[in-house]
């Protein structure tokens, strides 16, 4: 069968079925083999792999990822992409076809079944509605995922690639750079799908750390500081934690947290990196505790 790479393909295959697109689904299918064949390349995908697709729409990248992976996972949300599916992918019998939605599903069960033993590979053009829970469920949890190759909306690419300082630098910059290695492998117009998306794209590859680079006694407490640092830019450091709903942090010991780290009373959440972020919740772990309905 010819390749729904090819535009033709793909319009045809719509026609037949009468697809009609599901906008709260984030449908927009890739027509460009160029883009394909650089998401190939990041994702780096050998014949022992085992990779989960997340959301194949009508199968299109699907092919690519079976013709090179050992098996092919593929969760789509859209029963009306079923039968559309279970044709075009007729050809590969190392691909498992799951109707779900990727949210619901645990991905321990499903690499242990389909897996091997060995961690999945996700490979996505990610439906835009939901980038950040996807991804972070993916990176937090104890699903066993290497890596992570994923089309997103290029300001999400920017803000998990930036470092302090840049203005897309935020709480996601961080959560993501705490779990893994971010690195953007290709910029993507709108006119490589189908409908065009009314935003830019950008392939980024996360790729999950053995170990998180930096040692917190306390995750959690790591990942409230980063909130309340981000959730009012513009003000200092010792503000945004004394104000924030999540912590009960006094300005003093807001203040002595930075000063033990060598940083001035004026710091802003912008300017830290993850160490110094870490350094702080070594800090303050043991001297404060989680703000209760009393503190509020
Ligand atoms: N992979 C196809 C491609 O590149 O042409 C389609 C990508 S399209 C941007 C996103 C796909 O994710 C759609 O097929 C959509 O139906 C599916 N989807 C949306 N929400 C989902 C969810 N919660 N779980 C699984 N699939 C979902």
């Amino acid at each position: 069968m010819e390749k729904l790479s090819n535009p033709q393909k793909t319009i045809e295959i719509l026609q037949k079925y009468q697809f009609v697109f599901q906008k709260r689904f984030g449908q927009n299918f890739l027509i460009d083999p160029h883009v394909l064949e650089k998401i190939m390349a990041a994702a780096q995908i050998g014949p022992e792999d085992c990779v989960l697709e997340i959301g194949p729409g009508i199968g299109t990248m699907t092919q690519y990822l079976a013709e090179r992976a050992a098996r092919v996972v593929a969760v789509e949300i859209d029963e009306g992409l079923i039968p559309i599916l279970q044709e075009t992918l007729k050809d590969y019998g190392n691909v498992t076809l799951i109707r779900a939605d990727i949210l619901k599903v645990d991905i321990k069960e499903l690499a242990q079944e389909y897996g091997g033993g060995r961690p999945f590979k996700v490979v996505a053009n990610l439906p835009y509605y939901i980038t950040t829970p996807i991804v972070m469920g993916l990176l937090e949890g104890d699903a066993p995922v290497e890596s992570i190759t994923v089309m997103v909306q290029k300001e999400v690419a920017d803000r998990m690639q930036a470092g302090p300082g840049s203005k897309d630098y935020g709480a996601l910059s961080l959560a993501v750079q705490y779990y893994a290695d971010p690195y953007i492998a290709a910029n993507v117009p709108p006119n490589c799908f189908i409908p065009r998306p009314n935003v830019g794209s950008a392939v980024i590859r996360l790729t999950r750390h053995a170990v998180p680079p930096v040692h917190v006694e306390d995750p959690a407490l790591l990942f409230r500081i980063i909130r309340a640092s981000f959730n009012q830019r513009r003000k200092t450091l010792v503000n945004s934690l004394n104000n924030s709903q999540e912590l009960a942090c006094t300005k003093e010991e807001a203040a002595q947290a930075l000063e033990y780290l060598g940083l001035g009373p004026s710091v802003r959440g912008e300017a830290l990196t993850l160490e110094e972020f870490a350094g702080i919740a070594n800090y303050l772990s043991g001297h404060i505790g989680e703000r209760t309905e009393a503190d509020a």
